[in-house]
């Protein structure tokens, strides 16, 4: 059976200008502004659960290559070194900079991590109109952690780190750096294209499981 993919009417204030709105029903690919400064109010982008999906697997198998293979390589009178993503973590850590190596931990794997594992504990069932156990507090917690996920502000600190390095050695981006740069636009392409009312109002009329 296919799914329902319109959303329902619904009143809301303009973001911008504070007018109450009567929002019509939108279909998939509809979006509804405000009547009176134009702001966007609600948007329904099409295959949104389908989209999530392979947004989401294409994120964890970039981040899977990140973590496996060679980040960067050090090469320095004839001698190489390579270092994986988690090598900077760790170097954190055992030079006595506990709490900046739990940032870090924090920004670049615990919330990318809780991420990507909590959009397919919610898409994967939503898919086929079931909710699982917990499912709408899991949603609440990913837009939470949503601002706090910084793989793209990592990624700017090791191209400065490698500028300011390339004087006094040789570095060579890795598998692992290449895929974590393509991570970063999926993430953002998971935050632009997963719209939260569509989620919320697909898992109110999802079946419990
Ligand atoms: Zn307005």
């Amino acid at each position: 059976m296919p799914i329902n993919e319109t959303l329902q009417s619904i009143v809301v204030a303009c973001p911008d200008c504070d007018l109450i709105n009567q929002v019509p029903a939108l279909a998939a690919g509809e979006s509804a502004v405000c009547v009176r400064c134009e702001a966007t109010l609600s948007r329904n982008p099409p295959n949104t659960i389908n989209r999530g999906i392979a947004l989401t697997f294409t994120a964890i198998m970039l981040y899977a290559i990140t973590c496996t293979f060679p980040f960067l390589s050090f090469g320095k009178a004839g001698i190489v070194a390579h270092t994986k993503l988690f090598s900077g973590i760790i170097g954190l850590y055992e030079q006595g900079m506990y709490f900046l190596a739990a940032v870090v931990s924090f920004t670049t794997v615990v919330v990318p991590v809780f991420i990507m594992g909590g959009l397919c504990y919610l898409l994967l069932p939503l898919r086929r109109d079931i909710r699982l156990p917990g499912a709408a507090r899991v949603l609440r917690w990913i837009l939470n952690l949503q601002p706090w996920n910084m793989v793209e502000i990592f990624m700017i600190g090791i191209i400065v780190a490698g500028v300011k390095l390339q004087k006094m050695a040789a570095l060579e981006p890795g598998l692992g750096a290449w895929a974590f740069m393509l991570l970063i636009f999926v993430m953002a392409a998971i935050g632009a294209s997963i719209e939260p009312r569509v989620l919320w109002e697909r898992l109110e009329s999802a079946r419990c499981l």
